[in-house]
């Protein structure tokens, strides 16, 4: 069976073919600019490459052209559309009703377009983009969605509600969402077969332009870093995570700022791009620091507190802890990163097995078998956790 998975963002659609007879991927990749100008790059699992530079002023016109490669180009990897048993869409937010994936249809595309005031960057072009595949290939052909918000439904409310007038949580859906699910969703998965049982007590660090941290007992989330947006929690390439709330009303103030101003200021001026001033790619921050440079030693300093501190309040709500899990971009690869977490959380007899540490964007335990909690590195990969969704709808259907 093939599953096509679609990431669509406000101006990207990112694309992946998969057979899921071995679960391997047929091919994949990104269209980047949509209504700007336009760029899409396509990859074949025999190695096959290739850049289009092209205007595409919609995510359908887009999507076209990645379909005419698929089938049809020098590198295709089907010989009809009719291959392609279903379509896994990621769907950012699920608003208050869609708690897990479901089979789309007319009601379903509507409750994300009710969901849109909550997520007004990605919903809109995702419902677009789900209309526009229904065009090309029909109603017949199942679709399913993929919600980043889905996982975190189990939350109690005492971890959910915010402390504001509780008319809010009623009028407003005003809540903690949480985001990054199916990442978080696939390493639990991971963990428990690595574990060979689910972790009682987990914490996964999504760690990568945009991060977030979960406690989750018994494979069931009860907490979650980011909040009613993804703005919460750890600070970021660009965003800013938790500050104190009257930081907002009091920079507008003294720097004369609107809505929209500040808005910007807390989401694409801030985290390790704002404290810095050197980049929001932490690569390039941490070679900064090496290198002397203060601002940025302060941003990777500040990174590692919070998340020992997100761990540490974590353990507690969990009532202890197992395992750990790193994953995204920083969470594979920063090796320093990584070390220092675990050092800071020695208290818990955890111990770090150097040479496993040392290794970048593989699946591999990093604490010693002695250690009191297990510590892993486990690259995430949400795409086959949408395909898997998708085609579990398809085998019930048949
Ligand atoms: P996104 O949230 O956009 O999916 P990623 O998960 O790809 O992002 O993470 C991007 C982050 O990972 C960037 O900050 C980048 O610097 C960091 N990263 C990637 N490779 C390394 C590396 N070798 N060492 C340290 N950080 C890395």
């Amino acid at each position: 069976m093939k599953i096509l998975v679609i990431n669509a963002g406000s101006s990207s659609l990112k694309y992946q073919l998969l057979d899921m007879r071995d679960e391997s991927v047929l091919c994949k990749g990104n269209c980047e600019r949509i209504g700007i100008d336009g760029r899409i790059s396509y990859k074949n699992h025999e190695g096959y490459n290739v850049t289009l530079e092209r205007d595409f002023p919609t995510h359908a016109e887009a999507f076209q052209a990645v379909l005419h490669e698929i089938v049809e180009g020098e590198g295709h990897v089907i010989g009809s559309l009719s291959e392609i048993a279903a379509i896994g869409h990621r769907v950012t937010h699920g608003g208050i009703r869609l708690a897990k994936s479901v089979l789309i249809d007319d009601s379903v595309i509507d409750t994300i377009l009710e969901a849109a005031p909550l997520s007004p960057l990605h919903n809109p072009p995702q419902a677009t983009t789900i209309r526009a595949c229904r065009d090309l290939f029909g109603e017949a052909l199942p679709m399913v969605a993929v919600f980043d918000t889905a996982f975190h439904t189990t939350m109690p409310k005492k971890a959910r509600a915010f402390a504001v007038p509780y008319r809010f949580y009623e009028e407003h859906n005003i809540r903690r969402f949480g985001f990054h699910g199916t990442s978080h969703r696939y390493v639990t998965d991971r963990a428990a077969s690595l574990r060979g049982k689910m972790p009682q007590r987990l914490i996964t660090c999504h760690l990568g332009n945009g991060s977030s941290i979960t406690a989750i007992r018994d494979g069931r989330v009860i907490d979650t870093s980011m909040g009613f947006s993804p703005l919460d929690g750890l600070l970021m390439g660009t965003r800013c995570g938790t500050i104190d709330a009257s930081l907002v009303t009091y920079l507008m103030e003294v720097d004369n700022l609107s809505p929209a101003e500040i808005n910007r200021v807390l989401n694409s001026e801030s985290g390790l791009l704002g404290v810095s001033g050197v980049s929001s790619d932490f690569r390039e921050v941490s070679a900064a620091a090496e290198k002397g440079n203060e601002r940025a030693q302060l941003a990777v300093d500040m990174l590692e507190y919070q998340i020992t501190k997100f761990c540490g309040s974590y353990m507690a709500a969990l009532g202890g802890l197992d395992t750990i899990v790193f994953t995204g971009g920083i969470g594979e690869n920063a090796i320093d990163l990584r070390r220092h977490v675990v050092e800071n959380l020695s208290f818990l007899g955890i111990t770090l097995d150097e040479a496993a540490n040392s290794v970048r964007g593989e699946e591999i335990r990093i604490s010693t078998p002695d250690s009191k909690v297990d510590v892993w590195v486990i690259p995430t990969n949400e795409e086959l956790m949408i395909a898997r969704d998708t085609a579990a709808f398809v085998k019930n259907e048949n």
